[in-house]
């Protein structure tokens, strides 16, 4: 039997043992069985609300689970240990030795090391190419491909996938399209639009708190089943549990999330168009600069905006580095990785988190090093926030 968030044994645990507003928390790596009989029942059809062991199934990551499947529209999620296991995970469930990727060649750094250097050693290859140009996409697709796969705005330049189109290519050759929505939860709906398989890094906008590393894989009810089946699920015997305390809290700040997302998009909406103004070149697609901003308007969900994220080009790598050291000590945020924090982080993607593609590729894709990727935080004053971004820039002449 499998599981059903509908069932009436759900809504029970829905309230808790003890009744508490939250779930609890179980803290068990295995679960008792009143009979022998009972647990062979149990490993052979997996019965629902029954658990056997936690990095199959656990209480809290069901929750979860379920709670981002409704967030994604998906019959069905599994949570992971981090977003690079939930992908490698979707990935190897689909893809067999000799079977091909497509993949568009703007993806977060990880992903593409792991597609284009680690996959290979199990003959899984992948041909990246410009998402937006799907004559691009169909001439890369071979007899030997499974999957195409994108994330919905690309990393670190905030391209728009058309899911929609690629869906067309992909049933025109029976392939799955897999997206990494974590730009964009709550704002855009890769399943609705087409998308078999959504990824998620939950580390950035949907915990929100950048206290822990975190994924999951949203799909129909199918793919799930196979991704934790005993017998041959990658998520089964990879094994990226999330600790059942992380899914807690996780779920928690689950339930801000759309506030939080709209004033993400808010308060970057408002330092992309200031940016915009005083000169600079800023890839945001909530601009109408932005060359897919009307793919941006048509895709997304009204009311949440065009996400947290910008880059601006500041030109060369000098500059770039000066501004966000200057931006740190003036208190605008801080300089690291990562995104979906509730204070603005900046980095240089070309020097960090796309560090693995190699400098000619990056200038192909049009990745200066002079480029500032911007995770703008939920300030509650954003036009004081961008007065010291403003000072940063008078006091570096660049105004
Ligand atoms: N996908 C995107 C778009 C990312 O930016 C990242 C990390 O930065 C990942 C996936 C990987 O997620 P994690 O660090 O949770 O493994």
């Amino acid at each position: 039997m499998t599981y059903d968030p509908s069932s009436e044994i759900q809504d029970y645990l829905i309230f808790g043992e003890f009744g508490g507003v939250n779930p609890s928390i179980t803290d068990s790596s295995t679960y008792t069985f009143l009979s022998p009989e009972r647990m062979e029942e149990v490993f052979d059809h997996e019965i629902a609300g029954c658990f056997l062991y936690s990095r199959h199934w656990n209480p809290i990551n069901r929750y979860l689970s379920a709670a981002l499947a409704r967030l994604e529209g998906s019959e069905s999620a599994i949570v992971t240990g981090s977003g690079m296991s939930a992908i490698s995970c979707a990935i190897l469930q689909i893809c067999n030795a000799g079977d091909e990727v497509v993949s568009s060649r703007t993806v977060y750094g990880g992903t593409y090391a792991l597609l284009k250097n680690f996959l290979p050693k199990f003959d899984i290859k992948t041909r990246f190419v410009d998402i937006k140009d799907l004559d691009a996409v169909r001439g890369a697709i071979t007899g030997r491909t499974k999957v195409i796969y994108c994330e919905i705005l690309s990393n670190p330049l905030l391209e728009v996938a058309d899911i929609a189109a690629l869906r067309t290519i992909a049933d025109q050759n029976d392939l799955k399209v897999i997206v990494d929505n974590t730009f964009c939860p709550m704002i855009i709906s890769p399943i609705d639009l087409g998308a078999h398989v959504v990824v998620h890094s939950l580390t950035k906008f949907i915990n929100g708190t950048s206290d822990c590393v975190a994924g999951c894989v949203c799909a129909d009810e199918k793919f799930v089943h196979e991704l934790m089946d005993l017998h041959g699920g990658a998520s089964m015997f990879l094994g990226p549990v999330l600790d059942s305390l992380r899914g807690a809290s996780i779920l928690k700040n689950l339930h801000t999330l759309h506030i939080r997302m709209k004033k993400h998009s808010e308060n970057a909406m408002y330092v992309a168009e200031q940016l915009e103004g005083l000169g600079f070149k800023v890839f945001y697609p909530g601009l109408a600069s932005h060359n897919q901003h009307d793919l941006m308007l048509k895709i997304s969900n009204p009311g949440y905006g065009y996400g947290g994220m910008l880059a601006v080009d500041l030109g060369d790598e000098k500059t770039a580095n000066r501004l966000m050291t200057k931006m740190q000590i003036a208190k605008v945020g801080y300089l690291a990785v990562s995104l979906g924090y509730f204070k603005t982080l900046f980095s240089s993607p070309g020097h960090s988190t796309s560090s693995e593609i190699p400098k000619a590729e990056q200038e192909e894709l049009g990745l200066s090093d002079g480029l500032v990727r911007i995770s703008i935080g939920i300030d509650n004053n954003i036009q004081r926030s961008f007065e010291r971004i403003q000072n940063c820039l008078q006091e570096m002449d660049l105004l």
